[in-house]
Parts: C-alpha cells; sequence; structure tokens
C-alpha cells in the first residue's frame, strides 16, 4: 500500500506548527486516497520529538539522525528524506511552505523524477482524483493544478490549514539509515533574529504596525507594549518595513509571511490587497486607524477610528489592569 509521507520541521528541539498543517492536508489525501501517514523527522538529537509525533495518527515515524544532520542543509535532508520516500513507496510527500520546505522539496521532486505542488491552499477534484489548488503569478490567480505524476510532492500553505490535534497513538519510531549524500556543502552557522517573541509565522497573536505609525521608535514604542501584553509576534506592512521601521523578516503578505492567526492587530495600515493577502485568514481581525475608509475595516471583525498614539497606549493600560 503506498503511503503519505509528512515531513516533520523542528525548530530548537520543539516541533513546529506548520508539521500539523502539513498533517491536516495529509489527512485529507489519506480520506480521499485510503493511504497510510507516515513521517520523516531528520535531525540531531530528535528522539523526543519523534515519540511526540506517535500520538499523531501515523503508523511510522522515521528518523534520520545523526550530527550530519544537526542543522539544516538542502543537499543532505533532500537526499536524506527522498531515500525514506523511495523506501517506504510514498506516493505523495507534504511538507509546509515554510523557507525550508520551499528549498528542501524541490529538490526531493528532482531526486525522485516527482511532480511538484508548491504552495497548496487546498485540494479539489472528486475522490482519488486528486487536484490541487495553488495561487500563482503573487497570487493574482488561484489555479487548479493536476499532477500527471505517480508520485508528488507537495508544499502546504500553512495559514489555509489548521494544525492537526492527536489522533490516537500506536506509530511506531523506526531509525532509518540514510546514505550519505555527499552535498559539496557544509554548514557554517545560522544568524538567526534573537527573540523571546513567538515565531511569526507560528503566534496566536501577530500585531502588525503600518506606515502610519511614522518611523522606527514609534513603531516599536507602539506595537510592542501591546505584543507584550499579549504575549504576541511583531508584524508590519511592507510600507512599514520599506520605510526603515522594523526587519523585513517581520513583513506579512504576498512577499512577506502569511500568517493566520487567532488574533491579528493592523494598526495604522491601510489594508492594501498584498497586505491582506497574508493575514485574511486570520480568525479574528482587529483594525486601528484612523481614516474610517481605510480598506482594512472591510476584512476586520473589530475597528476602531482613532489615532493610534492615544488608542493603543490606552488599550495596553486597560489590558494591564485586567
Ligand atoms: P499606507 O497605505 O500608507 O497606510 C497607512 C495607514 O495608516 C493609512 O490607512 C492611514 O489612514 C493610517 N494612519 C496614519 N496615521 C495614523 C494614526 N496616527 N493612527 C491610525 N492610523 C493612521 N504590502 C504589504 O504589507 N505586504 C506585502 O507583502 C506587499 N507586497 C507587495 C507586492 C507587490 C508586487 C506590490 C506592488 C506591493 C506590495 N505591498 C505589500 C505594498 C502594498 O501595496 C501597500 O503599499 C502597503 O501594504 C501599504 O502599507 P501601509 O498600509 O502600512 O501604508
Amino acid at each position: 500500500m503506498s503511503k503519505i509521507l509528512v515531513v516533520a520541521e523542528h525548530q530548537a528541539g520543539a516541533l513546529k506548527k506548520s508539521t500539523f498543517q502539513s498533517l491536516t492536508l495529509a489527512r485529507q489525501l489519506a480520506a480521499r486516497t485510503g493511504q497510510g501517514i507516515d513521517f520523516v523527522i531528520v535531525g540531531d538529537g530528535i528522539a523526543s520529538l519523534a515519540n511526540e509525533l506517535t500520538a499523531y495518527g501515523a503508523s511510522t515515524i522515521h528518523t534520520v539522525e545523526g550530527p550530519a544532520y544537526a542543522s539544516y542543509l538542502a543537499q543532505s535532508w533532500s537526499g536524506a528524506i527522498a531515500q525514506v520516500a523511495r523506501e517506504i513507496g510514498a506516493s505523495y510527500v507534504v511538507s509546509s511552505s515554510s523557507t525550508t520546505g520551499k528549498d528542501c522539496l524541490p529538490r526531493v521532486a528532482a531526486i525522485l523524477g516527482a511532480g511538484m505542488v508548491a504552495d497548496c491552499t487546498g485540494l479539489a477534484g472528486e475522490g482519488a482524483e486528486i487536484l490541487y489548488k495553488r495561487p500563482m503569478y503573487a497570487g493574482n490567480i488561484l489555479a487548479t493544478v493536476r499532477a500527471n505524476t505517480s508520485v508528488v510532492l507537495i508544499t502546504a500553505r500553512g495559514s489555509e490549514f489548521d494544525a492537526a490535534a492527536p489522533e490516537g497513538g500506536g506509530g511506531t519510531v523506526q531509525a532509518f539509515a540514510a546514505a550519505e549524500v555527499s552535498s559539496g556543502s557544509r554548514f557554517v552557522g545560522f544568524d538567526g533574529a534573537e527573540s523571546d517573541r513567538p515565531q511569526l509565522g507560528d503566534a496566536d497573536v501577530v500585531i502588525a504596525g503600518g506606515r502610519g505609525l511614522k518611523d522606527e521608535e514609534n513603531f516599536f514604542g507602539i506595537v510592542e507594549p501591546l505584543a507584550d501584553a499579549l504575549g504576541g509576534a511583531i508584524g508590519a506592512s511592507r510600507a512599514a518595513v520599506d520605510s526603515g521601521f522594523c526587519p523585513n523578516d517581520m513583513q506579512v503578505g504576498q512577499t512577506g509571511k502569511i500568517v493566520a492567526p487567532k488574533l491579528y492587530f493592523a494598526i495604522a495600515l491601510s489594508g492594501a490587497i498584498q497586505h491582506l493577502a497574508g493575514m485574511k485568514n486570520s480568525k479574528t481581525i482587529v483594525a486601528i486607524n484612523k481614516d474610517e475608509e481605510a480598506p482594512i475595516f472591510q476584512v476586520s471583525d473589530y475597528g476602531l477610528v482613532a489615532d493610534a498614539f492615544t488608542a493603543v497606549p490606552e488599550l495596553v493600560e486597560k489590558l494591564k489592569a485586567l
């Protein structure tokens, strides 16, 4: 029986939410095809993460472990994932369309000579006749595509899939001895932004600011206390990033991160279509803008027409009092 192989993503010793969003897509595929689900997890010191995955209804959790896999390297990781996929006869390999997923999965597809569906937002078609929905041309069209190969690699756009919940244990952890892939490159270092805040893509709460906050000092002066009060991540419009208020890893939108938190605050940002493309699936959207005609109010659940420089500090005070 063919299998659906889900690539588990992890960072700093914890499984990423994107793993369980990919699993949701895999479960939809399983319901349509009757195939079982396996996980593959690559890294070093991943035993406890693999054990955690046993609670999610997969039959086998394949671990590719060792110092050679301690840090992500496209060539060695894609080589290892391809070997597992081949060994178990996977007909689908699913990962998230995170930076790592986008980098790794096309390489796995190339190794396997398989079709690749990038940034999948949902399934279409009937029964086992699977079609895939995905945005194309910078989100200007939503295409429905077919993969003509027997093995299909899919990256799932996380914001379109809720994180899957545990679904009964019983999965077995199995070490996979991957043949070493000579990569021609070596890991030198990871220069990640240090922050105690949740990752923008994983956060339940995102506080985003826009160009209306005028400069860097005001941006963080307004956005940060609210993010602190709500334990949220900080996001920004592209105009705020381009104006130098904040680093570009905070950008939300078509050319930034795609997020779907439980709560999204849009502060002094207009709600341009390219921004909405990155946050419109947030569960609850709160907009604070002094222009009552701002397009952000068309997608917001709660809107406050007010000057952010007075409204946000007031809100923070009230939250602190609570
Ligand atoms: P503005 O449009 O200038 O809006 C500022 C808002 O702040 C206004 O609504 C104003 O009423 C309000 N305001 C001002 N002062 C206050 C105050 N004191 N209190 C309350 N409200 C106040 N944009 C993205 O965000 N993400 C993307 O990924 C992205 N990708 C793009 C890709 C392409 C190909 C292109 C062409 C554009 C892209 N853009 C993207 C840019 C996008 O079109 C907008 O220019 C941008 O989102 C505007 O940012 P903003 O809302 O912060 O600024």
